[in-house]
Parts: structure tokens; sequence; C-alpha cells
């Protein structure tokens, strides 16, 4: 087989800056230690996230030139909205911001004190917004994907059984819906079955509750199943996609992911009384139904996006990308989630150093030496993220894993990129018995990780 390369050629080129060593130490103490709070033209290679930091294609750039900014009935967003049908099935269409946006529209129409929501894994701003409103959110993942040293296809699976048990425990009546989230993010990006959706799908059905999907890495995870899946590997993406969807009643979507877009998301339903209550409280916070917080040319974009993010040779240069990346550092022994995941790498800090305790935060201290080394921007997904303090006990609880997340933002980076962060990053491990845990000096009171500040210890 001959060697993957990008489908596509670069038409316009941004540079990227170089700074030294001295440089960025005064850079990482002057940010609290947390990458977040670096500027953006002081980092070399950006892994932060891959959200909303794709290139967007010609193509995309035409339909923003293209773009009809009436304020209501704009063709931009029946273009959008086509798309958006197209790929989900679903009736009602509502166009937010990004992801969160749908969320709190949805939360805020469902949720409440008493109410509980089950998830694969819930992202981060899933969960604030579900709490925000005074429901409890649960993680019920499979088992398998709580190792990251096992190696499986669908890591990403929700564990049915203790869905089962959770309805019937918490009520159905207190259940508003069950959420999968496909790719599992925070679960180091692994996809979900198909047939994983088809039984949750009927334990829903069971109790008459309806699925959603947080469908940000759609495209990613149906093309995980083609490539995985007995009885799929013959089918288009777009068919498998539209599968995947046909099971839920539902969706939220960060365009910002799997639209190939810098800005964008939407929720999609096919409850009348409840669109309608959505659509409702959009105007109040996101603006008139057919923009809902974008321009029309943003509505264009996404739409063009989600043509191009099924094409399979994307798919198939955006899947091994990641993988070549994984492979590199499994081969010099630096431990990571198993198998690669769509959308990142995802570092496995507990065994990266094991010395360091989670309430030292080995992650973050991972994250900064990445970017003392060279210059790189990673993300902790770990105790900064998810760890809490025991309302009742004040122990400390930490996260799950303790991860270091390489995202890598959509057809940006070529391979000698890439090439460099797996050099950077196996240096940083060579280096690692010379790695200090981190303190918390200061700590927001939800979704602490974007604003920390830290000192090493
Ligand atoms: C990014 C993301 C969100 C939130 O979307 P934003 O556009 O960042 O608001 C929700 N769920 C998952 C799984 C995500 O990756």
């Amino acid at each position: 087989m001959k060697t993957i390369i990008e489908p596509f050629k670069i038409k316009s080129v941004e540079p990227i800056k170089f700074t030294t060593r001295e440089e960025r130490k005064a850079i990482l103490k002057k940010a609290g230690y947390n990458p977040f709070m670096i500027h953006g033209d002081d980092v070399l290679i950006d892994l932060l996230t891959d959200s909303g930091t794709s290139a967007m294609s010609s193509r995309q750039w035409a339909g923003i030139m293209d773009g009809d900014e009436s304020y209501a009935g704009s063709k931009s967003y029946f273009r959008f909205e086509a798309a958006v049908k197209k790929i989900t099935g679903h009736e009602f269409i509502i166009p937010t911001h990004q992801g969160r946006a749908a969320e709190k529209i949805i939360f805020s129409i469902t949720g409440g004190e008493g109410k509980f929501y089950p998830n694969n894994t819930h992202f981060d701003t899933t969960r604030a917004n579900i709490e925000f409103t005074g429901a409890e959110a649960f993680d019920l993942l499979n088992e398998i994907g709580k190792h990251p040293e096992i190696k499986a296809d669908f890591k990403g699976n929700m564990d049915v059984e203790a869905l089962e048990k959770f309805i019937k425990e918490r009520g159905k009546e207190n259940i508003p819906f069950v959420m999968i989230t496909v790719t599992n993010n925070s679960g180091g990006g692994q996809p979900v079955s198909m047939q994983n959706i088809k039984d949750v799908k009927s334990v829903c059905k069971k109790y008459d509750l309806p699925l959603f999907l947080d469908a940000c890495r759609f495209a990613e995870n149906a093309y995980f199943i083609k490539i995985r899946e007995k009885g799929y590997e013959n089918k288009s993406v777009l068919e498998i996609c539209q599968e995947m969807f046909s099971y839920s009643d539902g969706a939220t979507m960060s365009a910002k992911k799997d639209a190939l877009v810098n800005i964008g998301g939407f929720l999609s339903l096919n409850n009348e009384e409840i669109a309608t209550k959505c659509r409702n409280l959009l105007i109040v916070t996101e603006g008139f139904p057919t923009y809902g917080g974008l321009a029309g040319r943003d509505l264009e974009a996404v739409a063009q996006g989600l043509e191009e993010v099924v094409e399979e040779s994307y798919l198939q240069y955006r899947i091994r990308s990641t993988a070549y990346l994984g492979e590199k550092l499994v081969a010099n022994g630096i431990p990571i989630i198993e198998p690669p995941g769509g959308h990142a790498i995802y570092i496995d800090a507990k065994r990266f150093l094991p010395d360091v305790p989670a309430h030292q935060y080995p992650g973050q201290a991972i994250a900064c030496d990445l970017y003392l080394e060279g210059g790189i921007r990673a993300c902790e997904i770990g105790s900064v993220m998810f760890g809490r303090i025991d309302k009742l006990t004040s122990d400390f609880i930490p996260a799950m894993m303790e991860l270091v997340r390489l995202a890598i933002p959509r057809r940006v980076y070529t391979q000698s990129h890439i090439d460099y962060v797996a050099e950077v990053c196996i240096e940083s491990f060579k280096n690692r018995s010379k790695m200090k845990g981190m303190e918390i000096t200061y700590e927001a009171p939800m979704l602490r990780h974007f604003t920390a500040q830290f000192k090493p210890l």
C-alpha cells in the first residue's frame, strides 16, 4: 500500500513563530502554567484542541462570500438546514453559535432539579450545562473504555446493562433523555459501535426514553464503524452516518469539530413541542431561528463542511494521520490510550509519570513540559478538568484517567509537523524523571481548567 497523503493542496499559508527555550520558560510562568493562558502566537504547534481550528476549503471560503445575510429566511439557512437534515434525518434544525449553546438550550428546557442524564461520557461543557440547571450527569462508559492500555475497537461504547439499572433506580420519569457521545471525546476519542447505538436504542424504547447524540465527531465515528464493524465495510460513510442518526431523536453538535468550520453548531430534534420551546429560548439567547447566533456566511461554511467531512479520502487521511502520531509515540515507549482515537492522541499521564499522584496533576506537568521542550500546546484532561472535592468528606476525588490530549486540528498540519511533535514528546519522555507535580493557586467555581493558575512543586 502506498503512503496515505493529504487529500488537498495548500493555497494559503500562515507563518508560525519560533521561540527559544528561555522565552518559553518566561511565557509559561506568566501564563500561570496553564497552556490555555498562553498567547496563540507564542505557540509553535497548537494541539490544544481540534475545536474551531480546522482549515476551511476553497469551497467553504467561496460559501463565505456567497452567504446571505438576511435577518430572517436567509437562503444560507435553508442550505444549512438541508445539509443537516441529509445527515441526521431530524425534522427540526436549530442553528446555534457553538455546541454548548445547543446544550444550554436543550438542558434548560428539559433539565432542572431532580433530573438525571446518562451518557457514555459527558463532555465538560455538557456536564456543566446539565449541572447548571440543577440536574445531574452520569457517565456509564463500558468497562473496557476505562483502561487506557487495553486495545479494543469500540472503547466509547456505553454500558448497556448499567444503563438499564440506572433507569430502574432513578425512574424513567426523571430521565429526560439518554445521550451518547460520538466519538467519546473525554474518553480518548474512542468510537461507539453501531451495535451499541442499537442496543442503547432498544433500552430507550423499552422505557420510552428519547435518545440524543452528542454528535460533534459523527463522521470520524462513522469511519471507524466502516473500517472496524462487520457489515459496514461496503457502506458509504454518509449511509453509516444516516443509520447512526436514525436511532436518535435529537442531537447536539459543535460544527467546530466535524463540520470543518471555525464557529457554529446546531440542535436537531424530532419532537415538535420541545423544538418550539427550544426555538423560543433560542430567540432570547442566540437569535432568530434562521440564524441562531451565526452569520449567513457561517451557515454556508457549515453546510459545505458537512458535505466534505463525509468524503472517504478525507476521513482516511484524518484517521490515519492521528494513528501515525500514536504509533510513533508507542514505538518509543510513551504510554497512550490505545488504539489511537479519531481526533487526538491521549498520553496516559499516570503511566508517563507514575510517581506524581493525581492531586499533583501529572497531566498538567506533562502539558507544560511539552510547551517548554518544543513550543507545543496540549491540554490536560484529568484531575484538573474533572477532579473534585467531595462536599461531605472534603476528600480529593481524582478523575477516572489522567490524560494529556494532543488534539489534531483538521487539515492544518503536515506530516513533518507531526514528526516534530513526536520528537518533542520523545524528548520530554526521556527527561520525565526531572518533572515535578503542580499545585493549583487559583481556580474558578466551574470549568476551572480554562483559567486555573498553577505553581510547580
Ligand atoms: C466540543 C464539544 C462540545 C461543546 O461544543 P463547543 O462548540 O465547544 O461549545 C460538546 N461535546 C463534545 C463531545 C465536544 O467535543
